[in-house]
């Protein structure tokens, strides 16, 4: 169900755009969603009041709590049921933080993720992007909302900017708090700025060599990083903040002295924060994790150099579903 269809199906019983707000503001905060002594002010129309507990019935069943599984690290992953039985998973992260998915499984193929070796198997629709927070927030407060769950956003586009829209509003979450984490995509960087809700943007660079992104992530659209930088800077400039670059640290792939020479390059002086995150080893996908200590003389090297760099571990070790690896304190960023 998307967020439109339970839309039309308010207007279709009557509700006027007062209703409809104060409906759907009552179930991103978890509240019954006739309640409150300002419900009975508008003069809801009867059939509209009948309808609730059935409409509330069914938005429940978008997700419902399948299991919970608290990790070693800092992030409690929650799997998620949705209509059709599928599992996503979402995860809470420290800073009343949440990370959604926004795809089951993931087309961009990334050789070092699990998610993407599995392929797509379908699009999340926008109200189940929004059911996992209103779901999450059944368990505890959720201020900040990272898209970097399973999938990658920029391929369910319309549907991630309508959930956007929706937590940005009534959902009560303030822009820079929604963080939409990409590859990178041109049709995304055209429709971001345009929205009424503008999402702080972390982008996946993982390596300055076109060559090696395209081989890392072979199904990601082909925007050489320079191109890539440029696109997100404009971006940051329009929106008044900066964009956090993600780079998985993979031994012997992307860690060597000629890539830290490539990042000075690239980033000096962009509004920007690099964020290196040492990888976590998945078996069979055939990547390692470099030594904590080379991957602190990279983040020195760079801030030497006037890149600001963060080194990040990643939330929850024992996680490792889809972007997941990167999601590592994004937040704390935004605050
Ligand atoms: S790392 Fe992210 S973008 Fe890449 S395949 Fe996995 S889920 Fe998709």
């Amino acid at each position: 169900m998307q967020l439109d269809e339970i839309k039309q199906r308010l207007r279709l019983l009557g509700a006027k755009p007062c209703h409809e707000r104060y409906l759907l503001r009552n179930w991103l905060h978890v509240r019954p969603l006739g309640s409150g002594r300002g419900w009975h002010k508008y003069l809801p129309p009867k059939q509209l009041c009948a309808a609730l507990p059935a409409i509330e019935m069914e938005l429940k069943s978008l997700a419902r709590l399948h299991s919970k599984d608290v990790g070693e690290g800092e992030g409690t992953r929650l799997l998620i049921k949705l209509e059709d039985e599928q599992i996503v998973e979402s995860v809470l992260l420290p800073r009343r933080s949440l990370c959604v998915s926004t795809q089951i499984g993931c087309a961009v193929g990334c050789l070092f993720c699990m998610t993407g070796k599995e392929g797509l198997l379908r699009q999340l629709s926008s109200a189940e992007i929004v059911a996992q927070v209103v779901l999450a927030r059944s368990l505890r407060e959720v201020k900040n909302v990272v898209f970097m769950g399973m999938g990658e956003p920029a391929h369910n586009l319309d549907n991630v900017l309508e959930a956007i829209d929706l937590l940005g509003t009534l959902g009560g979450i303030g822009h820079k708090r929604l963080i939409i984490s990409s590859v990178g995509d041109r049709q995304m960087f055209e429709r971001l700025p345009q929205g009424p809700v503008k999402p702080a943007l972390a982008l996946s660079l993982h390596t300055t060599s076109a060559a090696l992104r395209r081989k890392l992530l072979p199904q990601a659209p082909a925007i050489d990083p320079v191109e890539l930088v440029g696109l997100s800077e404009g971006y940051a400039r329009a929106i008044g903040y900066p964009i956090q670059y993600q780079w998985t640290l993979l031994q012997g792939v992307n860690d060597s002295e000629e890539e830290l020479k490539n990042i000075v390059k690239l980033l000096k002086g962009k509004y920007a924060i690099l964020n290196l995150i040492p990888y976590n080893k998945i078996s069979g996908l055939g990547f390692n994790r470099p030594s904590w200590e080379h991957a602190e003389a990279m983040a020195r090297y760079l801030n030497q150099r006037g890149i600001f760099t963060k080194l990040r571990d990643s939330v929850g070790q024992d996680i490792d579903g889809g972007c997941g690896q990167l999601r590592a304190r994004v937040v704390e960023e935004m605050e």
